[in-house]
């Protein structure tokens, strides 16, 4: 039945919150009620492992899902993707507050003349993948809400498929296609099932037990492959193995596990942004999406250093603490740093760090 219900999965913050909790439990028991929705709880997203049985369920759902997880929907779209389990971007509506100015706004920062990002490697199955931010409101009933909205929009699609595949396999199409010996349709590719079909292939079980095993903190960055360039810079800057390249010499992170926990110095020298520590204190960072955190105007790529010059020697300094924790000797800017941003003028320290505590200090 995976791929006619939508299959809900949430996500569990990270520790006991006991308002987190409330909250979760509250919409998986409201969707719960939902015959249209396959619904299952795993552990903090991040924090599982590839081999983890939460990872191993999100692996098997072929059809339409909807994860709710506290983190940033950019992050757990392509924290998913960094895990195999891939589908076209589903919009959702629900959206942190912001006015209408503000998202006007952000739209007018982004560049126009930035390179084309590489995008997700290999086929995208078809279907679709929404991710919603438990942040984004403290009701139950906007998620429900919205996941049922999502559902609706999935059953829409998929009878538009449906039409559509009814229509390029007429009746007398299939009834000849039938008629024929059956030697005759070995040399012919079978027609692909309706897309509203049930899967064959049915969901292994998956016991809450296993699902909910408890997991360690993790730390490691998520790479956004609709902004990165592959330019490799991060590469050359990780002194630590964390990255690596795949068989199409594409950049990947190779050695999650590897990564300094706390440190994000590689997000602030690429130059795309595309880098996410979805678990880092400062939204831009955590993978915010608009030029506007609770409020705050925020300038993206100052933050991150694509222009100041200023946040490149905070990555070197992060960089070098790690390098002396793990006795071994600093480098500063001698090693692994971009010709484009040894030359790049120093903005004035304190206006970063300005923007910097502002961002600590919405407590996000
Ligand atoms: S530095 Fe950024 S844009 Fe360049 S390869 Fe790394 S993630 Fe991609
Ligand atoms: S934060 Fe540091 S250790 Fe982790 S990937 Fe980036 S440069 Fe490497």
């Amino acid at each position: 039945m995976a791929r006619s219900r939508v299959t809900v999965v949430l996500s569990q913050a990270p520790g006991k919150h006991p308002g987190k909790r409330a909250l979760e439990e509250s919409i998986v028991a409201a969707l719960l009620m939902e015959p249209e929705l396959e619904v299952s709880v795993v552990p903090h997203l991040y924090d599982l492992h590839p081999d983890h049985t939460g990872m191993l369920f999100l692996e098997s759902v072929s059809g339409d899902m909807v994860v709710l997880s506290w983190l940033y929907p950019r992050a757990a779209f392509w924290l998913l993707d960094r895990n195999g389990i891939k589908g076209h971007w589903g919009a959702s509506q629900l959206q942190p507050p912001a006015d209408e100015e503000d998202e006007a706004d952000a739209e007018t920062d982004t560049p126009v003349d930035k390179p084309e990002p590489i995008g997700a490697s290999g086929p995208i199955p078809e279907r679709y993948i929404y991710t919603l931010d438990l942040r984004d409101s403290n009701k139950y009933e906007d998620y429900v809400a919205e996941v049922k909205r999502i559902a609706a929009e999935c059953r829409q699609r998929r009878a538009t498929q449906a039409h559509a595949h009814a229509a390029e396999n007429p009746p007398l199409l299939q009834l000849g296609r039938a008629l024929r010996p059956s030697s005759a349709l070995t040399s012919t590719a079978p027609p692909a099932p309706p897309p509203d079909e049930p899967s064959s292939a049915a969901l292994p079980a998956f016991t809450p037990e296993a699902l909910l095993a408890p997991t360690g903190r993790r730390w490691y960055p998520v790479i956004d492959y609709n902004r990165c360039t592959n330019c490799l810079e991060c590469l050359d800057f990780c002194l630590f193995g964390v990255y690596g390249v795949d068989a199409f010499e594409r950049i990947i992170v190779e050695n999650q596990d590897q990564c300094k926990k706390g440190c994000p110095a590689c997000s602030r020298v690429c130059p795309q942004q595309a880098i996410m520590f979805p678990e880092y204190k400062s939204p831009a960072i955590a993978g915010a999406n608009t030029g506007t955190v609770g409020g705050l105007k925020i300038d993206l790529s100052r933050l991150f250093g694509g222009e100041a010059g200023d946040a490149l020697a905070l990555a070197v300094q992060e960089r070098d603490r790690e390098l002396v924790n793990d006795g071994r000797a600093a480098v500063g800017m001698t090693v692994g740093i971009p010709k484009r941003q040894t030359h790049k003028p120093q903005a004035p320290k304190d206006e970063l760090d300005k923007l910097v505590d502002d961002l600590d200090n919405l407590g996000l």
